[in-house]
């Protein structure tokens, strides 16, 4: 259930949480890191194409989890909103030291981060007037260094001062319980606040059910290149859960991060979401269950009573 006054603060402005419609709960319109060289997410026509095959796929709303200095192009996201009919939400928050330069990391430590989440989810990214939506934030392999205590105090500082949801990278899927320790135990986020990322990719079922256990969101994602070996784990892992009575706590996510992944460009992009992994995941714990994971779940997950 979301509560009366609650809205997803998507890239045109608040909406009520339903009108997310189906929603792709973890992906990239846009996307840059020197960790991923030439495979840049950085063409607006692309980024079209790629939302119109969405939309022909059945798809309407949109989460982006691209954080702040890694080519989010919030300024062009109105204008394919407006363009697709997709609802499309941006993200502030911050991802691993890796994705960033040392100059950026010491600007970012002077001017305050949790300022800038709450600036960017409050008035805006940058002179865009787009605001952000939820916090996007990472996690280490199997642990949390300083960069990530850093970026997830801050996440913490920023969503008791907005209600806004926090997005975590889990790097390789791992970490979860570590990030619920330090984001809820520690830091007092409620855990139907935490939105954890990318779990399937570390297929420990035991853990998967502590972490829904917790109140956590689950967002699973894929396909991808990269995480082959665990993907076809995904629909045993949605069943377990399911399975375990927390088909509430689940989101779908496409989490194209590549180029070669986008649709466009002949991957299986954001509409084999719909297309694909729907469909094979309805196979395991029917279509009521998917239906709930693509459009109730994500209407709560991303629902927020925003300040004044
Ligand atoms: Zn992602």
């Amino acid at each position: 259930m979301t509560a009366a006054g609650a809205a997803v603060r998507t890239v045109l402005g608040d909406v009520a949480p339903r009108e997310l419609g189906v929603c792709d709960a973890h992906d990239h319109l846009f996307l840059r890191s020197p960790q991923l060289p030439g495979q840049e997410l950085d063409s607006v026509q692309a980024a079209a194409g790629e939302l119109a095959a969405y939309r022909a796929a059945g798809g309407q709303g949109l989460v982006q989890w691209t954080p702040y200095g890694m080519g989010r192009r919030a300024g062009d996201l109105p204008a394919l909103a407006r363009a697709s009919g997709a609802r499309i939400v941006a993200a502030t928050g911050l991802h691993q030291a890796v994705h960033y330069t040392p100059e950026t990391l010491t600007a970012l430590r002077a001017g305050g981060l949790a300022a800038l989440f709450v600036r960017e989810l409050t008035q805006g990214i940058g002179d865009s007037g787009v605001r952000a939506g939820l916090i996007k934030v990472a996690g280490g392999f199997h642990g949390l260094d300083a960069h990530a205590r850093w970026t997830m105090t801050a996440a913490a500082e920023a969503h008791h001062a907005t209600g806004a949801p926090v997005a975590v990278h889990l790097e390789l899927g791992t970490g979860a319980l570590d990030v619920l320790d330090l984001l809820c135990a520690e830091l007092s986020v409620p855990p139907g606040k935490v939105i954890l990322g990318h779990l399937n990719r570390f297929p420990d079922l035991t853990v998967h059910r502590q972490a829904a256990e917790a109140g956590a969101y689950l967002a699973l994602d894929g396909p991808s290149r990269v995480h082959h070996a665990t993907d076809w784990r995904m629909p045993d892992a949605v069943r377990a859960l399911a399975d375990a009575g927390y088909g509430d706590r689940l989101l779908l996510g496409g989490d194209t991060t590549t180029a070669a992944a986008r649709s466009v460009d002949g991957g299986p992009g954001m509409p084999y979401l719909l297309r694909r992994v729907g469909p094979r995941l309805a196979l395991a714990v029917g279509e009521e269950l998917v239906d709930q994971m693509l459009t109730t779940n994500p209407a709560a997950a991303f629902a927020v009573e925003w300040p004044g």
